[in-house]
């Protein structure tokens, strides 16, 4: 995998630019609402690319990334699972940042959540390379506010989706919150409407965040 190691200097994100994964106020919801079948939820006109390889149902947005206003926050559902899928820093569409021991990752600071925490640990947030860490953490809603930890995580894998899970009750189709719903969560994931790609953190390293600062370092 380090032949994979991109060392070609590419341009850093405008300073104050949102994250590439980030919403722009333009980018509208283009799927309609869902209904329900025997099988689970599904769109009235329905395409296959409506649906990822596990079948799994997902809300679409324009792609109109600069137009508009950023919606801070919120993460586009094409560009989220794109980034996630091929391992791209969400600051900048880069190369995610990888060595030996991984693809780097910030997350918030939950040790003693369990033993062998970040062991498994799912996470809706695309990797980073090293230059946008200090974004990350610094302007990310969640992280900004929270402790963090940074880690490298050699077996990452796409474990399941976040979206708007939904319920039949009555005959009526009812919302009923976001959540994540694993892959070999059935028949819960026939249910949700996926708008976000959940990885599963395995073979993990916690850093030293002076690693992330050392100048000496490539990046
Ligand atoms: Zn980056």
């Amino acid at each position: 995998m380090s032949a994979g190691y991109q060392t070609a200097p590419r341009p850093l994100p405008k300073p104050g630019a949102p994250p590439y994964t980030d919403r722009w106020s333009q980018e509208a919801l283009l799927t309609p609402e869902v209904i329900a079948t025997p099988r689970g939820i599904a769109f009235p006109d329905e395409v296959p690319l409506d649906r990822d390889r596990w079948g799994v149902l997902w809300a679409g947005r324009a792609l109109k990334r600069g137009q508009g206003k950023p919606v801070y926050g919120t993460a586009h559902p094409q560009r989220q699972r794109s980034v996630m899928r091929r391992l791209r820093c969400h600051v900048c569409n880069g190369s995610a940042d990888r060595d030996g021991r991984g693809v780097l990752w910030v997350v918030e600071d939950r040790r003693g959540d369990w033993e062998d925490w970040p062991e498994g640990l799912a996470t809706v947030h695309p990797p980073l390379c090293p230059r946008c860490v200090p974004r990350a953490v610094g302007e990310c809603h969640h992280l900004a506010r929270t402790p963090w930890v940074a880690l490298r995580a050699r077996s990452p894998q796409i474990v399941g989706v976040h979206g708007t899970v939904y319920r039949l009750t009555r005959g009526e189709l009812i919302p009923v919150g976001e959540e994540t719903v694993r892959y070999d969560d059935l028949p819960a994931l026939r249910w949700v409407l996926a708008s976000q790609a959940v990885a599963a953190l395995h073979d993990c390293t916690l850093l030293d965040p002076a690693e992330l600062t050392d100048p000496t370092r490539k990046g």
